[in-house]
């Protein structure tokens, strides 16, 4: 389940409808602005429904993560039922600090802080919308872009070889 960024596939919506949240004078976090960066899976034919966030900010150049969070709007029943590669249903639904990415010591504070974010169902809508649109991108461009540089040729090979090229929307 390879997470990319939003913003990588869809610069300009990305760089207009990426959240952020300026804190002023709370006593866990310092104080400025925090990007809620959007990363989204990459792999064809997959339909996880959840995001990945990476809290990013300005002041630390948009490079260092302050905090991994997942979340999935979904039911529990729904990532109940897919089993095998993704694991526990609570922790594909969330939101939760993701145990195997960067964390900071600001990470607790700035998950209450996304907590805050989904209250607004207008937030959960665009996460859902930058969802489809980012899977509408990997099923359409699978095997031409987004690939990494080194698997260019090949695929350009393969390409020629079957002009029907590979077809595998599931939807
Ligand atoms: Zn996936």
């Amino acid at each position: 389940m390879p997470m990319t960024p939003f913003m990588q596939r869809f610069p300009e919506v990305g760089a207009r409808e990426t959240r952020s949240v300026t804190v002023s004078q709370q006593q866990d976090l310092p104080d400025g602005d925090y990007g809620f960066l959007e990363l989204y899976c990459d792999e064809p034919g997959c339909d996880c429904r959840r995001v990945t966030i990476l809290v990013l900010r300005p002041e630390t150049g948009w490079s260092k993560i302050w905090a991994t969070i997942g979340y999935g709007w979904e039911s529990l029943d729904f990532y109940g039922a897919w089993g095998g590669a993704h694991s526990d249903p609570i922790e594909m639904q969330g939101p939760y600090l993701d145990p195997l990415n960067v964390q900071t010591k600001y990470s607790s504070a700035l998950l209450n802080l996304f907590r805050v974010l989904l209250q607004s169902t207008d937030y959960i809508e665009r996460l859902k919308r930058h969802y489809q649109m980012f899977r509408d991108s990997v099923e359409k461009r699978d095997g031409r872009e987004g690939r990494l540089e080194t698997n260019r040729i090949e695929n350009k090979r393969k390409r020629l070889r079957d002009p029907k090229r590979r077809r595998r929307h599931s939807h």
